[in-house]
């Protein structure tokens, strides 16, 4: 159990000198084999705030599982602005939680910026939320009925960054709106219509995945596969295309790190096709694929990635005659516009922004 804390409570909230935050990442770190969205995002966001003169610095889940020590740090190091991963414990439990937390807990609340880089705290199958009654779009009374966000601390302290504007995030009080980047990789037009049909795997189930590489197969479309290992449905994916592989049908680019080896990923490609079930908050792979001059194929309703893409239908059987018939054919959409100095400035002015709120509500 840490101390209490000893900053007295007329102290001023914003001492000077530079800002200082904290960034909570998995265990596994930067290592390129378990890379994906998150990671994309909290490197080059925290790369830029810290060329706007705040001083960042990560800590792995396995220490953010202690929120009495985490406190005792945020208060110990003045930090202005602590970002959790969705999954921190900060999100756990509601009421009943709150109320056996150490003493430094609610300084540490009043800090919290939790950045929506997935849903699955409203979603656990990360399928789309469902309209809130209390909370839609042109409900200005609380009707009585039941928030569907309750269980997430819609009333804060915490501050919530959502990528989008979207109807279910209107449940959350202190809401601002980033989307994410893509800057990091140069705009260029790396496509080849003749080229392999790149297939991200792993966000749809195993039997949907054979159903891409039979069709695409026995269409005699050449396919470059990678794989969203992070799912148990990507790593089956992995294991179901290693015979299609063994067959020279199928390239498999298994292991890369996209700071280095993204030509390695897109160079040469027609398109890239992903068939994702999932709300999707943004999808780096797709917005590269914009990036690199590549279109995106997807399904109908999967969030954020269906505005990325030039080919869409609701069944991934419908999708793969799409990409057969069209893939070649189509044109990128419009790249994603905003740029990681863009996002850093925003992020940054977060981190700055006075405490006034009390630690109260919680
Ligand atoms: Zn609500």
């Amino acid at each position: 159990m840490s101390e209490p804390m000893t900053i007295p409570p007329d102290a001023p909230l914003d001492p000077p000198g530079p800002r200082r935050a904290l960034f909570e990442i998995y265990d596994e770190g930067f290592t390129c084999d378990t890379w994906g969205g998150v990671e994309t995002a909290l490197w080059h966001l925290v790369e830029g705030v810290r060329e706007l003169g705040v001083e960042a610095e990560f800590y792995p889940c396995a220490q953010g599982a202690d929120l009495d020590a985490l406190a005792e740090r945020v208060v110990r190091e003045r930090v202005d602005a602590v970002f959790p991963l969705v999954e921190s414990p900060l999100f756990d439990g509601g009421e009943d939680a709150v109320a056996d937390e150490g003493p430094d807990v609610p300084e540490l609340r009043r800090r919290v910026v939790r950045i929506w880089h997935d849903l699955s705290r409203l979603s656990p199958d990360l399928s789309t939320p469902p309209p809130c009654p209390v909370h839609a779009l042109g409900a200005t009374v609380p009707s009585g009925g039941h928030c569907t966000a309750a269980d997430a601390f819609p009333d804060g302290p915490t501050r919530e960054v959502f990528l989008r504007d979207l109807p279910w995030t209107r449940c959350f009080g202190s809401r601002t709106y980033i989307p994410w980047a893509v800057d990091h990789l140069p705009p260029q037009d790396l496509r080849d219509p003749s080229g392999p049909v790149l297939l991200q795997l792993g966000k749809t189930s195993v039997d949907q995945a054979r159903v891409c590489l039979d069709r695409l197969t026995g269409a005699g479309v050449p396919v470059r596969a990678i794989f969203a290992t992070w799912s148990k449905e990507g790593r089956d994916a992995r294991e179901l295309v290693a015979p299609y592989a063994a067959s020279d049908a199928v390239e498999v680019v298994d292991s890369y790190d996209i700071r280095t080896e993204w030509k390695r990923v897109y160079a040469g490609a027609r398109l890239f096709v992903l068939p994702s079930v999932f709300h999707e908050t943004f999808n780096f792979a797709a917005a590269e694929a914009l990036q690199l001059g590549l279109p995106v194929a997807t399904l109908d309703d999967c969030g954020a990635l269906a505005g990325f893409a030039s080919l869409r239908a609701a069944t991934v059987a419908e999708l793969m005659d799409a990409v057969v018939a069209r893939g070649g054919a189509a044109r990128p959409a419009q790249r994603p516009w905003t740029g990681w100095r863009e996002v850093a400035h925003r992020y940054a002015s977060l981190i700055a922004a006075p405490r006034h709120a009390p630690a109260t509500g919680v």
